[in-house]
């Protein structure tokens, strides 16, 4: 659960009239990232829940996923101005993240069946049958040697994630996860030590982040999860090549899925 905001602080919110997520805030810089969090995980849980009573066939899957990450998306870009008027106001730091830089992609990316679903759709749409067999190939490969791993051991088997292209950039970006939407770095030389100290646990690797953007994505995902769980079906899926590659493997299962059974194995 989130932490709910605390008493006296002043925060507004309301739901526009597209569904966009906005928010003005006078908060202190303590609260601004549970507060953040919290507003993203009603936002999205709300529309989520919504959407997915409605759902009725496959089709309208990926929209689910879609819709969360422009709700949380939304919800960031409201306090950017905030963030450059007055950044200490809200705790806020510079991530020093640039296109090609690919060091976080081979952390283990947890997910949601609906990401999984919109990035299916995503690639079958817009990907050529080469490049999809070629997807297909490469992600048997990674979840066979992933299968079971926690997020430490994962991390030190340095499993690249399979849908980075050989120019280091995210093939997906416009539909990318939550958790990857929410992973950030303060400084670039630490995922430089972190990736030569993969063995070492997290804690040590030290690599420090904006937690305002990683509260808001991991909010929605909350949000998005809580929905899902509520409607019966499978909700989280802590190993995206795992799920991704049996999502392309498995004609049969977004409806399995759908119809409440337990469709993924992970
Ligand atoms: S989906 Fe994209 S951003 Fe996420 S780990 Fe893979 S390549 Fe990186």
């Amino acid at each position: 659960m989130p932490t709910p905001p605390k008493r006296g602080m002043r925060v507004h919110t309301r739901l526009m009239e597209s569904h966009s997520y906005a928010m003005e805030t006078t908060f202190s810089r303590s609260d601004a990232r549970s507060v953040l969090r919290a507003k993203a995980w009603a936002a999205v849980r709300a529309q989520t829940q919504s959407l997915s009573s409605a759902c009725t066939c496959v089709e309208d899957l990926p929209r689910i996923a879609i819709q969360a990450a422009q709700l949380a998306e939304t919800a960031l870009a409201s306090i950017a101005p905030r963030a450059i008027e007055n950044p200490q106001a809200i705790g806020w730091q510079v991530p020093d993240c640039k296109a090609g830089c690919h060091y976080c992609c081979y952390e283990q990316v947890n997910v949601t069946p609906v990401e999984v679903f919109a990035l299916v759709a995503h690639i079958r749409s817009h990907w050529s049958e080469g490049r999809l067999q070629s997807l297909r190939k490469k992600l048997g490969t990674a979840a066979a040697k992933s299968r079971g791993l926690d997020h430490e051991s994962y991390f030190a088997a340095r499993i690249r994630c399979p849908l980075l292209n050989a120019e280091g950039h995210c093939s997906v970006y416009a539909v990318r996860p939550l958790m990857c939407r929410a992973y950030n770095s303060l400084d670039v030389k630490a995922c430089e030590r972190a990736a030569r100290n993969a063995s070492k646990s997290a804690r040590e690797r030290g690599v420090r982040t904006n937690g305002s953007i990683h509260g808001i994505m991991d909010g929605a995902f909350g949000g998005l999860k809580e929905a899902l769980k509520k409607s019966g079906r499978q909700d989280f899926l802590p190993n995206l090549t795992v799920a991704l590659h049996q999502s392309l493997e498995d004609p049969g299962l977004q409806e399995r899925w759908l119809a409440g059974q337990k469709a993924f194995r992970q």
